[in-house]
């Protein structure tokens, strides 16, 4: 059935633009869902939606599918409303819209495609340069103790490396942040700190992926919270390992203290509770996300999804397995292997669903400014 084509006044460069902009305006008018989520309360203090708008809108849903579920305009009425659909379809677009460089924007098109490939290759080039650069008995010999790692690939080989690709990630996730903020900030007065205090405790509890206290929606309309736990669990999982990798860079240039560390170490300590986290979270995501409706979903995006959770479980089990069989003939493989995965993780980290936590980060920020303002 042809959705109505209710009247909207401002012109969008796309298709699902457009859709947002009619869904908003029937919104507006019925304000039914104003409890569920922040996205309602942020369309009510508009009229006109423009792009950064509505880009601004669609971040700030979670897909949590609870206003699809209440509706009753979604289809088969003529209005045919989906809000979570057609604002998962703009949030995808608004990654590649706002991508540094510009250049590099195709990689959200075929994005699951292009991971793949960037994270087969990366893989490949560590191995292949490890046995191009070592004897076989290096390369599956056993080392143990600190500096065990570097018999097979020096520190400042490994450090210069990994540090440009770091580097890159952030000037490019940067820059793109700050297009995000400029088209959706508009003329809000500050907010202050509290503002941003604010948008981290709502981020830190996702606090709006719960569809007012309800749950997510699934294929077979029974609301859970699993969901938001599994998002919890790859979200600190991340920020832990992250944690062990700093303590880490900080043993090795403040203390001298080279990996590898023993079990009971600070580094070793919190990246295996990370890990944990990025291999209960992300399997429990992909569970999860074949038993949502697919009425809710962008379908397009999956391979988008699916990548990003892949890649941060391959980035745990490899490194949880470094952990296991450190002191064994299989170290050597398996750090390449494991360079290989977080190598093309960083690299891929500004063109992957890497990104949502970012822009939805700075869509909280804003609604905390806009609600200190109304008040
Ligand atoms: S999603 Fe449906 S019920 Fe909710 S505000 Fe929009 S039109 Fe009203
Ligand atoms: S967060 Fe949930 S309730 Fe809010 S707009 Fe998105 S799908 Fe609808």
């Amino acid at each position: 059935m042809r959705a109505i084509d209710m009247h909207t006044t401002t012109t969008h460069p796309t298709e699902a633009l457009h859709e947002a902009d009619r869904l908003m305006v029937v919104c507006n008018s019925c304000r039914y869902c104003e409890g569920l989520c922040a996205v309602f309360p942020a369309m009510e203090r508009r009229r006109l939606f423009n792009d950064g708008d509505l880009n601004y809108l669609a971040n700030l849903c979670h897909s949590c599918g609870a206003c699809f579920s209440d509706c009753q305009f979604s289809p088969p009425h003529e209005f045919a409303v989906n809000v979570p659909r057609t604002l998962a379809q703009v949030r995808g677009d608004s990654y590649r819209a706002y991508a540094w460089p510009g250049a590099l924007s195709g990689l959200f098109s075929r994005n699951g495609l292009a991971i793949s490939l960037i994270a087969a290759l990366s893989v490949a080039a560590f191995i292949a340069g490890f046995m191009a650069y070592h004897d076989p008995a290096v390369l599956f010999g056993t080392h143990e103790g600190a500096g065990a790692f570097y018999k097979l690939m020096p520190h400042n080989t490994m450090a210069l490396l990994f540090g440009a690709v770091f580097l890159f990630a952030i000037l490019a996730i940067t820059l793109s942040m700050r297009a995000f903020w400029r088209d959706i900030a508009g003329q809000t007065p500050g907010g202050g700190v509290s503002a941003l205090f604010q948008a981290i405790k709502d981020a830190g509890q996702l606090r709006y992926l719960d569809g007012g206290k309800a749950g997510c929606m699934n294929d077979d309309d029974a609301p859970t919270d699993r969901r938001k736990h599994y998002h919890h669990a790859t979200f600190y999982g991340f920020l832990l390992c992250f944690a062990a990798t700093s303590v880490a860079t900080l043993y090795h240039y403040l203390l001298g203290r080279e990996a590898p560390y023993p079990w009971w170490d600070l580094p070793v300590v919190l990246g295996t509770l990370g890990g944990i986290g990025l291999v209960v979270g992300p399997i429990g995501l992909l569970a999860a996300k074949f038993k949502r409706a697919p009425e809710l979903l962008d379908e397009t995006r999956f391979g988008m999804d699916a990548a990003f959770i892949v890649m941060l479980l391959l980035t745990s089990v490899t490194g949880l397995a470094l952990l296991v069989l450190r002191a064994t003939p299989a170290m050597g493989l398996l750090l390449s292997i494991h360079l290989g995965v977080v190598f093309s993780l960083f690299l891929t980290l500004p063109y992957s669903k890497f990104v949502h936590g970012l822009y939805r980060f700075l869509a909280l920020v804003q609604y905390a400014r806009e609600s200190r303002a109304a008040h």
